[in-house]
Order: structure tokens, then C-alpha cells, then sequence
């Protein structure tokens, strides 16, 4: 059975890069049958606060991706982790290294004046312990001096690092406390995980810990490492391009499916496909689809996406989601009539919002109460019919039958009697309607507002 893990450190919001990195192996998971585990990677204490942790959960809330189980705190096995470091020293895969600091820096110096590797090698690897120092020290693992190590990964291929690069890593510190490279691989292990995907700057780090899994005897899981995301400009995504945390694209009133499709899309690909659902990115999900190239964060195609999930979104999901969002923007709540009214618009609201704020803006007129206040492009095109038109129209609407066909048949009947076309006069319609220039369609707004309310709007704008 496939168990996939995300492993954040909870050193600040939840990212766009991390944001895809769980949605991977959210996907991977997801579409195995699998297991996605959550690990907050908290051993910087100085790093890692609650308030990161929290965002965390929620941008994964926000986005859906549900992890199984409970949330692992990496630092609440460090005990666990110095068990293993003291199984590696008991198995003789490790030693206790007494070399001071300047004992260190002295060898560093040394090996530079004579040309050769600084990677510590350190005189304790095979010192009789009946030598031993009473003194503080740390366990390094033995690393293998010849031969190589091959790294196989699913996205990069087979990497292969030579043993002669690799120093004796420290696995446990002088004050007990474990290193991060052993706590990862410690509870990749524990926590039975069989395929890791994670960003390709843990590359290097994979190589490291493929040395503990091999000291321990332990099965490597399946390594997928990918490219990280780059900006427009084709440089690493990073705050100069506004990348933003999760929870800020959820404030500027991104759907959560849209994201989640933008975000599959960057690094990964299946054919030509470019909006799918989550079962049909579940489905085809692969570690085949990932680029060997960093992908480019691109917000055209992530609104372009946005505006055709929210387009095939159930009304009252969005209806839901538009309160989140408000929330999450800090803008004031609906009240439960407008979010009711919002509902039953939604159908002729959906269609052409790429976000939720260009949403709203079409719901204005369902939201706003008369008297509407009219923006300077609506107070134009109510300008541009000849005065007494409008007028002219309430009585004929006091009498018409109020379904779609009747009144599209009245209104063009008007538009003739008047020598124009119907197009000349929705403009200015829509703009006594909603008192926004942006809305739905003319009938659509005098269906949702009803007989009496469109009466009204219309005397309040020829007034
Ligand atoms: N905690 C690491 C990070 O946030 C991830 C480590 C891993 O996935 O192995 O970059």
C-alpha cells in the first residue's frame, strides 16, 4: 500500500511551492488508495512557531488536502531518534567523535594548506574506547569511504554520488538532541512511508540519508525529488514575484479546485489536459507527467482555470466558499439573506468569474439594497437613453406575464416601438438594475428580482 507523508517545517505560511508539494502527494496517495500523512517538521526551536503550524493546517484545510491520521510532531520523537543514533553506535555503524571545535576548524585549515579535501575525517571512527576522553561528544554515523551511491529517482533518474564526498554526518548532538537528517529518516521509516516527493533542493540531503536506511538495514522508499517552481522571469519563485502564502490566495478569492488543478499543472502534465476535476487528476496523477524543468508560476492560466471550475461548481459549494473567503479576506460576512439570494443568482452568476471578487461584482445587483448607488460606468450608460424611454416601460412591465420569453418578446416589442434595438436599451437597463455597468443578463436580473423590486429600481433611476 502507497503511504505518501508532507513534512513541512513550520517556519512560516504555507507556500505555493509546498502547497503543490503536498498536492502531489495528496494526488499520489489519493489515487493508490494510499495513506497521506501530515509531519510537521518542528526541531528548530527557534524557527518553528504555532502560528506557522496553524497556517499550515488551514491552507491544507482550504485546499482539501486531507491527511490521514493524526498530525505528527517531529519533535516530540526525538527520543525516538536518539534510540536509533544509540542502536547505530551499539552495531558499531557509529562513533562517538570527541573532537573539540578547534580540533575540527585545526583539521579544516590544514587539509586546505595541503591541497586536499576538508570533509572532516575524524580520528575517533576506529579509536578503542578504552581511549575514550570523559568528555562531551557527538555520534556520527560511519559513512562508506569507496565506492558510490546511487540515488534512484523517479523524476531525475539514477544519481550517483561518490562515497568520497560523503563525511561521517553527525547523527546526534553533543546535548543528545538528534539531527534533522536522521529525525527524517527515522520517521519516513516509523511512519511506513513508500514514496517520498518533495522539492529537488532535498537532492543532495537524499543522499546523506540513504545512508542511515542503510545502516539500519531499513527499505529506501521510492524517491520522487521536484523541480522547484520558478517566477515569470524564470528565476526561483520567491516573495519578489508576490508569491504568496495559500491562505492569500484564498483572500483574493482563488476556488480552492481551481487551485488545485492550477497547481497539479505546474511541474506536471497529462497530454493536453489542462482544466480536469480532482478524481480525474487522482486518476491519472504519475510520476511519468512531472517535468525534468522547473515550471513557471503563470496567473493568467491559474484565473483562466479558476473561472472554468467556478463555471462547473455546485451553487451552494460556492456559496459556502464565498463566505470563506470573505472571512479569510477580512471583508464583511453576508448576511443570510444576501448569501441565500447569492445562491439562487448563481446560476447566471458562474459562468464568466475567473475569482470570487469578480463574482461579487456581478451579484451587486443582488446584493446592493435601492436606493443603488451607481458607479460612474452604469451612471453613463444610464445617460445614453433619450429621456421618458424608461419611464415609458413600468406600466407595460406593472401587466407582463413574468417568465423569460414574455418578457424577452415585450422587451424587444418596446425596442422596435421605439425605433432601436434591444441592445440599445439593455445597457441602460442593467445599469438602473444593478446600478453596475458588469452584471448578468437583463432578464436574468428581472427574474431573480421579481416583478416589484425591478419596478422600483427602474423608478428609482428615472426618478
Ligand atoms: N521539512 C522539509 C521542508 O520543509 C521537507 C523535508 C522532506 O520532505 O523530506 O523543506
Amino acid at each position: 500500500p502507497v503511504v505518501t507523508r508532507f513534512a513541512p517545517s513550520p517556519t512560516g505560511f504555507l507556500h505555493i511551492g509546498g502547497a503543490r508539494t503536498a498536492l502531489f502527494n495528496w494526488l499520489y496517495a489519493r489515487g493508490r488508495g494510499g495513506k497521506f500523512l501530515l509531519r510537521i517538521e518542528d526541531t528548530d526551536r527557534e524557527r518553528s512557531t504555532p502560528e506557522a503550524t496553524a497556517a499550515i493546517l488551514q491552507g491544507m484545510a482550504w485546499l482539501g488536502l486531507d491527511h490521514d491520521g493524526e498530525v505528527i510532531s517531529q519533535f516530540a520523537r526525538a527520543d525516538r531518534h536518539a534510540e536509533v543514533a544509540q542502536q547505530l553506535l551499539s552495531e558499531g555503524k557509529a562513533y562517538k567523535c570527541f573532537a573539540t571545535q578547534e580540533e575540527i576548524a585545526a583539521f579544516r585549515d590544514q587539509a586546505k594548506a595541503e591541497g586536499k579535501s576538508t570533509l572532516y575525517r575524524s580520528p575517533w571512527r576506529d579509536a578503542d574506547e578504552a581511549t575514550h576522553p570523559d568528555a562531551p561528544y557527538v555520534i556520527r554515523i560511519k559513512a562508506p569511504q569507496s565506492g558510490v551511491t546511487v540515488i534512484k529517482d523517479e523524476v531525475q533518474g539514477d544519481v550517483t554520488i561518490r562515497n568520497d564526498q560523503l563525511d561521517d554526518m553527525i547523527l546526534l548532538r553533543s546535548d543528545g538532541t538528534p539531527v534533522y537528517m536522521l529525525a527524517v529518516v527515522v520517521d519516513d521509516h516509523d511512519m511506513g512511508v513508500t514514496h517520498v516527493i518533495r522539492g529537488d533542493d532535498h537532492l543532495n540531503n537524499a543522499a546523506r540519508q540513504m545512508m542511515i536506511y542503510e545502516a539500519m538495514g531499513w527499505d529506501v522508499p521510492v524517491w520522487a525529488h521536484i523541480p522547484l517552481i520558478h517566477g515569470p522571469d524564470g528565476k526561483k519563485l520567491s516573495k519578489r514575484h508576490g508569491a504568496l502564502g495559500a491562505q492569500e490566495y484564498q483572500a483574493m478569492g482563488y476556488p480552492a479546485a481551481g487551485m488545485r488543478n492550477y497547481l497539479a499543472r505546474l511541474g506536471w502534465s497529462h497530454g493536453d489536459d489542462e482544466f480536469f476535476t480532482d478524481s480525474q487528476a487522482k486518476e491519472w496523477f504519475n510520476f511519468d507527467g512531472i517535468g525534468k524543468s522547473p515550471a513557471r508560476f503563470d496567473t493568467k492560466k491559474l484565473e483562466n482555470l479558476c473561472g472554468q471550475h467556478i463555471a462547473v461548481s455546485d451553487d451552494a459549494a460556492l456559496r459556502q466558499e464565498i463566505c470563506d473567503h470573505l472571512a479569510a479576506a477580512g471583508k464583511p460576512a453576508l448576511t443570510d439573506a444576501q448569501s441565500q439570494g447569492l445562491e439562487a443568482a448563481m446560476y447566471c452568476l458562474k459562468d464568466r468569474a475567473r475569482t470570487f471578487p469578480e463574482l461579487l461584482e456581478k451579484a451587486h445587483f443582488i446584493l446592493a439594497s435601492r436606493p443603488l448607488e451607481r458607479d460612474a460606468k452604469a451612471e453613463k450608460a444610464l445617460s445614453s437613453v433619450s429621456d421618458g424611454i424608461l419611464e415609458e416601460l413600468t406600466p407595460q412591465l406593472q401587466n407582463a406575464s413574468w417568465v423569460r420569453d414574455d418578457l424577452e418578446a415585450l422587451l424587444n416589442a418596446f425596442a422596435e416601438a421605439h425605433d432601436t434595438k434591444f441592445g440599445k436599451l439593455a445597457g441602460p437597463l442593467r445599469a438602473a438594475l444593478a446600478g453596475r455597468a458588469v452584471t448578468p443578463s437583463v432578464f436574468d436580473m428581472m427574474l431573480i428580482l421579481g416583478r416589484d423590486e425591478t419596478i422600483a429600481r427602474l423608478k428609482d433611476a428615472t426618478g
